[in-house]
């Protein structure tokens, strides 16, 4: 697809800034601010975004691949200084709309490691399986399931490409939804993917390991690399890590790593409940690690051996769990649009219900390769509950004052993964643009458009000039004060244009410059990131200033 380009601009005073999309769709709606007037933005094809967002990361301290040094480990990274910050920006959104929005949500950080029965109960040890396959030829391992959903995605792919033609056959009298339920072609592939995909969802369902080996040949899946169709039968691989408590041996002292935090919710349920004293329905949220054995991770921060989840289990009354369900899934996607412009996020059904499950939807975002999931919301029943209650003989029931009665709460669950927060946050705002320069010149800028209550860093504080002392000395001055409210950096080094370029990058929202006039008046100038507009301010006010802008507050209100 090398030499494609996408051109794209989209406006948003959400936050009180003009916001240019990032990526991936080639739409143009009207536009007529000055600031878009001068602004072109030039992309390139998703898998070069991909690539040149990976290697951003890695040029400016977001992410790095783990033990390097040693070439890596294969779906592990590490999180360096600008990453750890954003990450930690996005923990304490999520939790602070959890627990401080929340009356009846507490939090709680319970241990990795867990008595080996919880996995037996929940199901983990018996069922937390993908199916793997295996090509002969090039020995490369890939989930079955996953082959089949990308061919799943071609069809749908094609039968949407057919309806770009006609659209811009037809123009203005094209009607898409006849177009679609009545055009041969467009109609063969969408019957075929949706099949295909209730055939998949069956094979999984029944466990039925003989009919994906055999859609895998019916549909002629090749090996992505290699082309070869010499495929291994299809088997089921449990993705739990394990390893061994010292001074218990055999089965008995085999731990997990946990996959999921939800397990230490459940078995603190009792607890919780007895020391907050809440009445259902409450929830209880946890951030926290997870581990899980990937059969093919890629992707990036996408799927990672280890990872982190923030979750959130709310116990309710039998029988209200759908109504409790929607009112999350709602909660939950009020809380991505907040930070994600509405187009990229989606819900997707669950075609394939997991075993404690009766009611599931994914909330996609669309990463650089397409609609994927980046949060779970879950129905799970009274399953978890009821069955560590069996398992462990140790009843874990809710006595509700209002029926007089004891019972077994149903939960609903909401999971989103942290890494993949992050990468959507990230792909989301990485935007190359063509801007001014001083001389009004034409220049290219990498800028990192994340929302300013994410962004790792809030304030640069920079001297106009580094050899001149006064001024030097009146920007740590400056620093000194700041840094008590904010992250801030103090930068030196280059000229300040280039200063200023270093900024974007890592999308600090706010770059204040200490110059000659500072000295005479005490003021400075403040340079907002997306408009690179100037505005003259007293030294007392920055503070006050950009802790309003960049205030957690903000985003919360937004929820409200
Ligand atoms: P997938 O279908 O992509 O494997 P899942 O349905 O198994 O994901 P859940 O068990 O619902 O995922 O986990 C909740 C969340 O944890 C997911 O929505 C995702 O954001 C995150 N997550 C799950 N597996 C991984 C992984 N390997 N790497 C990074 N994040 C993950």
């Amino acid at each position: 697809m090398g030499a494609a380009f996408a051109t794209q601009i989209r406006h948003s005073n959400r936050w009180g800034l003009y916001q240019i999309s990032s990526f991936f769709r080639t739409f143009a709606p009207p536009f007529n601010s000055d600031y878009f007037d001068r602004t072109i933005i030039i992309l390139p094809m998703q898998e070069d975004l991909f690539k040149r967002l990976v290697s951003h990361c890695k040029e400016y301290g977001f992410i790095y691949p783990s033990s390097e040094v040693y070439d890596g480990l294969n779906g592990v990274y590490d999180y360096g200084p600008m990453g750890v910050e954003l990450k930690n920006n996005i923990k304490e959104y999520w939790w602070r709309s959890m627990v401080q929005m929340h009356e009846n949500i507490t939090g709680i950080d319970s241990a990795i490691f867990m008595h080996p029965l919880i996995w037996k109960a929940s199901g983990h040890v018996d069922a937390f399986n993908d199916p793997l396959v295996d090509n002969k030829d090039s020995k490369k391992r890939y989930r079955a399931d996953v082959l089949v959903e990308g061919e799943i995605d071609k069809m749908i792919a094609k039968a949407d490409k057919e309806v770009d033609k006609a659209a811009k056959r037809f123009g203005e009298t094209f009607d898409e939804k006849l177009y679609r339920e009545t055009n041969p072609r467009v109609l063969e592939y969408t019957q075929k993917a949706e099949a295909t995909e209730k055939r998949l969802a069956n094979a999984l369902k029944n466990n039925d390991m003989a009919d994906l080996k055999a859609l895998i040949e019916e549909l002629e899946i090749a090996d992505p690399d290699t082309g070869s169709r010499n495929w291994t039968e299809v088997r089921q691989f449990n993705l739990m890590f394990s390893t061994q408590m010292s001074n218990i041996g055999g089965d008995d002292g085999k731990l997990y790593l946990r996959p999921e935090t939800a397990q230490g919710i459940f078995v603190n349920f009792s607890n919780v409940q007895k020391t907050t004293r809440q009445k259902i329905p409450f929830g209880i949220a946890q951030i926290g690690k997870a581990f899980r054995n990937e059969i093919v991770a890629r992707q990036f921060i996408f799927r990672m051996r280890e990872f982190e989840q923030m979750e959130m289990q709310f116990f309710v009354r039998p029988g209200t769990e759908m109504e409790w369900y929607n009112t999350w899934k709602a909660r939950r996607m009020a809380w991505h649009r907040a930070v994600t412009p509405a187009e990229k996020l989606r819900f997707k059904d669950h075609d394939n219900l997991a075993h404690y499950a009766n009611a599931a939807v994914d909330v996609q975002f669309e990463f650089p390769f397409g609609f994927k999931e980046l949060e779970g919301i879950h129905s799970r029943t009274d399953f978890d509950l009821g069955s560590h209650s069996q398992l462990s003989g140790k009843k874990m029931q809710y006595f509700d004052p209002e029926l007089n009665e004891h019972y077994t709460p149903y939960v609903v669950e909401t999971s989103v993964g942290c890494d993949r927060m992050v990468l959507s946050v990230l792909s989301n705002a990485l935007v190359e643009e063509t801007v001014p320069d001083a001389q009004g010149e034409d220049s290219s800028r990498t800028v990192l458009r994340v929302h300013p209550a994410l962004a790792p860093v809030k304030c640069a504080v920079l001297p106009l000039l580094k050899n001149k002392d006064e001024l030097v000395e009146k920007a740590r001055e400056v620093y000194d004060k700041l840094k008590f409210h904010f992250i801030c950096q103090y930068d030196e080094k280059d000229a300040v244009g280039r200063r200023y370029r270093r900024q974007d990058a890592i999308g600090t929202p706010y770059c204040v410059t200490i110059d000659f006039e500072t000295l005479e008046n005490n003021t400075v100038t403040i340079r907002e990131r997306d408009s690179m507009e100037q505005v003259r301010v007293p030294i007392t006010e920055v503070a006050k200033i950009v802790g309003d802008k960049t205030d957690m507050r903000k985003l919360l209100e937004m929820l409200a």
